[in-house]
């Protein structure tokens, strides 16, 4: 997500540099969908089957999105986007702030983009072997996931159910790679979707992330606001910041807001985690 990116910077779709574009085609014609809710579709038979539906809603808010838990728990999410792309900043990389959350034992939902990915490959891995961290997909061009070319703050949307689901598994497939699970939540370019495109996510087995503290604008805050933000949180919060912006106040109001909220009582917990507080049960 961000409220301020653009889209431009799609080069290289793929490039070939992680996965040649080939056998990423013929892996995706292959896979079924073996995880996340129980769905289990091939995935060419997913973009088949929402071809030729038209949506009726859009935004960061509908039905299905997850923003925030029900929890009797002092717990909160923190999940972090590394968008990707070729305007300056933002396949960068904020080396204070993972290096914070490692130090502190603070879990947390790194969102992951393709373009991201490529740019740090070995950060990339390091951070999908580290089990205080739980990895969900960011998209793989950033795109807000639309059937229907819905832009989002200017990044024009995926164009069809097709390009939908290959926006999800073009993205999924290198985390895949790096974990050896299929990621279970899934946060497209801006946070926006098409009430089809969410079911499209459905039926490949990722639930769509949202979010319900905005702590960051996009990696744009100074360190107070940042801190202020994450100092709102209650029970059961999803919180949104980013970690591709080592220049913005984020890790500053991280590593100022974490402490206070402990003494407060909180605990942090990846969004799988939260999931599982939920529903009862332990993960
Ligand atoms: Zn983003």
């Amino acid at each position: 997500m961000s409220g301020r990116e653009d889209g431009k910077g799609n080069r290289g779709w793929n490039g070939g540099r992680l996965f040649p574009m080939g056998s990423l085609l013929a892996a995706l014609l292959c896979l079924a969908v073996s995880c996340g809710a129980g769905a289990a579709a091939p995935v060419r038979d997913v973009a088949t089957r929402f071809a030729k539906e038209r949506p009726s809603a859009w935004g960061m808010d509908l039905p299905g999105v997850l923003h925030r838990a029900s929890v009797e728990d002092r717990v909160v999410a923190l999940t972090f986007d590394a968008c990707g792309g070729a305007r300056r900043g933002h396949d960068d990389y904020d080396r204070r702030l993972i290096a914070f959350l490692e130090s502190e034992r603070i879990p947390a939902t790194l969102f992951l983009n393709l373009r991201w990915i490529r740019a740090h490959p070995e950060t990339a891995r390091a951070l999908a072997g580290n089990p205080l961290f739980e990895i969900g997909s960011h998209g793989a061009k950033h795109r807000p996931l639309s059937v229907s070319s819905r832009r989002a703050y200017g990044i024009r949307g995926t164009a069809s159910a097709a390009e939908a689901v290959e926006e999800v598994e073009a993205g999924i497939g290198p985390i895949m790679a790096m974990t050896g699970r299929r990621p279970l939540f899934f946060r497209s370019g801006t946070a926006h979707y098409d009430d089809v495109a969410l079911r499209i996510l459905d039926a490949l087995g990722c639930r769509a992330a949202g979010f319900s503290v905005n702590g960051d604008e996009g990696g744009t805050l100074p360190a107070g606001v940042v801190r202020r933000r994450l100092l709102s949180v209650r029970p059961g919060d999803i919180v949104l910041c980013h970690m591709n912006r080592p220049a913005s106040g984020t890790a500053e109001g991280v590593r100022q807001a974490v402490p206070e909220l402990l003494r407060r009582g909180f605990r942090f917990v990846t969004l799988e985690e939260l999931l599982s507080l939920e529903r009862g049960r332990s993960p």
